[in-house]
């Protein structure tokens, strides 16, 4: 029977004890305090009640801050009569406390997974200790043992433990001690510590609460209801864990996770050699979904597409939220063309959502960019970089696709113009910037095409506008008829702003405009009067982005 193992364990740590008190001139009282306050909360638990409450008399004997000695004659008639108890127990057989549950693996409730759950026992009991450790093992708990505070608080640092039992008193330091170093890490990591003792005392446990410990339980401990606790606070833990890394709208992962994800992706798969493809997808028109169904259906739409790309993609896929209706589809043992098959499956599932709003039904529909691992690219920075320009091209081609990066990508987009327009009603000013921009190249822009414009009316109602191309536009702030800021405004609401660049011209006196021009989305200002190379120099460094 198991229970016995633990009384002949504890027998034996009995005799061991007894050799080494004997090669000391004297045992200290506060030392067989410790002693017999272990032995009260390990016998407890084993359901040796006769031992428990000898050792719980003994405790209270002997003064736990005394370092009178104790005589040999004296401390081995204490420990003889423990293990004469013991051996009357072994005789008797008595179960294990309560129930004689100890032979039944206890049902550690759902939602957690115990074996990602490491748990760090800090006591130095050692029959206890190995009486909880074989329990948790049994329960599929990962188990680490550490009998005093220094190598608790090692393993707290080096392990990494989900969880911590900690003793209230150890051999080098107080358990309160060793909470208190750690538990500013701790609850970073919302990690639980739950302190374990033989004394119950109400100032103990409040002392143990207000350092930060998550609970308090007194040996003997019942080793079912350990577990149910145990299992609450990692389910916690989970809980926590998953709301910082879910976008709580959508329940995709967020951006958060997704770097963590996509830096562990690139290591393993950079490792193993096996095929890795990522994908950026971003909701086609989604502006205009939003303007003219309103945000709570685009807020509908946006957890439909997800619900869609966990269905389609399934795992070990990741899809996460990368921001706005942008998201990215990670994809392990992927090659391009097996993600490319993937994100086609996705597309005949939007093909099949028909979303209702009032009386008018709609669709939806996206366009993704994928690029897949290799030396060239073994850098998160640069396979989002591929992959999205990537969907670049697919929003530029036509959207509602999905689309490989290549090599020619970016000679491709060198080759679409770049709209350079001013809008501004001194025409000495449009002027300038016609002449100076006429003939000049970006880098990425081989063809520049320049307009003008004499104010903002004349100018939306212009056909400037070329889908798929880039386009700068400088605005000026004071015009008759509709200002620069309301212009930027209708701009912002109706246009998608990555194919777009604006760029305010104000006076130098104007700061209110300044601001109201950044937070309605202006993305630079140039105050007048300017020198003309500032202006190129800003000019080429945007161009550059788009
Ligand atoms: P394109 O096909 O070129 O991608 O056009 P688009 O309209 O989808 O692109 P754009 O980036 O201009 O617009 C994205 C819009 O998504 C603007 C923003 O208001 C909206 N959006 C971002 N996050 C949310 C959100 O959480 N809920 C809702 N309803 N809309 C959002
Ligand atoms: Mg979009
Ligand atoms: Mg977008």
């Amino acid at each position: 029977m198991r229970t016995n193992k633990y009384k002949q364990l504890m027998g034996q740590r009995i005799v061991q004890t007894m050799g080494e008190w004997s090669k000391q001139v004297g045992v200290e009282e506060q030392e067989m305090h410790r002693f017999f306050h272990n032995l009260k909360g390990t016998s407890g638990t084993l359901g040796l009640t006769q031992i428990e409450s000898y050792s719980q008399q003994m405790e209270a004997a002997f003064s736990s801050d005394s370092d009178h000695l104790i005589r040999q004659e004296n401390w081995e008639r204490a420990l003889h009569s423990v293990i004469g108890m013991l051996e009357e127990e072994a005789l008797l057989g008595q179960p294990l406390n309560a129930d004689s549950a100890a032979e039944e693996v206890h049902a550690v409730p759902e939602k957690t997974c115990p074996s990602q759950n490491r748990i760090l026992i800090i006591d130095d009991d050692i029959s206890f200790v190995t009486l909880i450790k074989e329990e948790l093992e049994k329960n599929n708990y990962p188990v680490s043992i550490a009998l005093n505070a220094e190598r608790g608080l090692k393993l707290f640092y080096d392990w990494k433990p989900n969880l911590i039992l900690l003793d209230y008193i150890l051999p080098d330091k107080s358990g309160l001690d060793v909470l208190s170093q750690m538990i500013e890490k701790a609850k970073q990591s919302h990690i639980p510590i739950m302190m374990i003792s033989a004394d119950a005392s109400l100032d103990k446990q409040i002392a143990a609460y207000e350092t930060g410990a998550m609970d308090y339980l007194a040996k003997p401990l019942d080793i079912k209801l350990l577990l149910t606790l145990l299992a609450n606070r990692l389910t916690m833990k989970t809980e926590w864990e998953r709301s910082i890394t879910i976008d709580e709208l959508t329940g995709a992962f967020n951006r958060r996770h997704f770097n963590h994800m996509l830096n562990l992706l690139i290591d393993d798969f950079g490792r193993s050699g096996a095929p890795f493809s990522l994908a950026m997808m971003d909701l086609d028109h989604f502006k205009k979904v939003n303007d003219t169904y309103g945000h709570l259906k685009g807020d509908e739409v946006l957890q439909a597409f997800v619900a869609a790309a966990k269905r389609v993609a399934g795992k070990p896929n990741i899809i996460c939220r990368y921001g706005g209706e942008e998201f990215s589809l990670l994809m392990p043992g992927a090659d391009a063309a097996e993600a490319i098959r993937i994100l086609e499956r996705l597309h005949r599932q939007m093909q099949t959502l028909h979303f209702q709003s009032d009386e008018h039904s709609f669709q939806v529909t996206f366009s993704a960019g994928v690029s897949q691992l290799a030396q060239h690219n073994r850098h998160p920075e640069k396979l989002i970089e591929e992959a999205d320009q990537a969907l670049y091209r697919a929003k530029r081609t036509g959207r509602n696709q999905s689309i490989v990066y290549s090599e020619e990508m970016p000679k491709l987009e060198q080759e679409s113009p770049l709209h350079i327009m001013v809008v501004d009603d001194d025409p000495l000013m449009r002027e300038i910037v016609v002449r100076q921009f006429a003939g000049w190249r970006s880098q990425r822009h081989k063809q520049v095409q320049v307009n003008s414009y004499p104010d903002g009316t004349t100018f939306m109602h212009s056909d400037w506008y070329c889908e798929g191309e880039r386009h700068i536009i400088l605005l000026d702030c004071t015009m008759p008829g509709l200002d620069g800021i309301e212009v930027l405004g209708s701009l912002r609401r109706l246009y998608p702003e990555q194919s777009i660049y604006i760029v305010m011209l104000t006076a130098r006196s104007d700061n209110a405009d300044i601001i109201r021009a950044l937070q309605q989305g202006a993305d630079d200002y140039i105050v007048k009067p300017f020198h003309l190379e500032e202006l190129v120099l800003r000019i080429e460094r945007l161009a550059n982005r788009l």
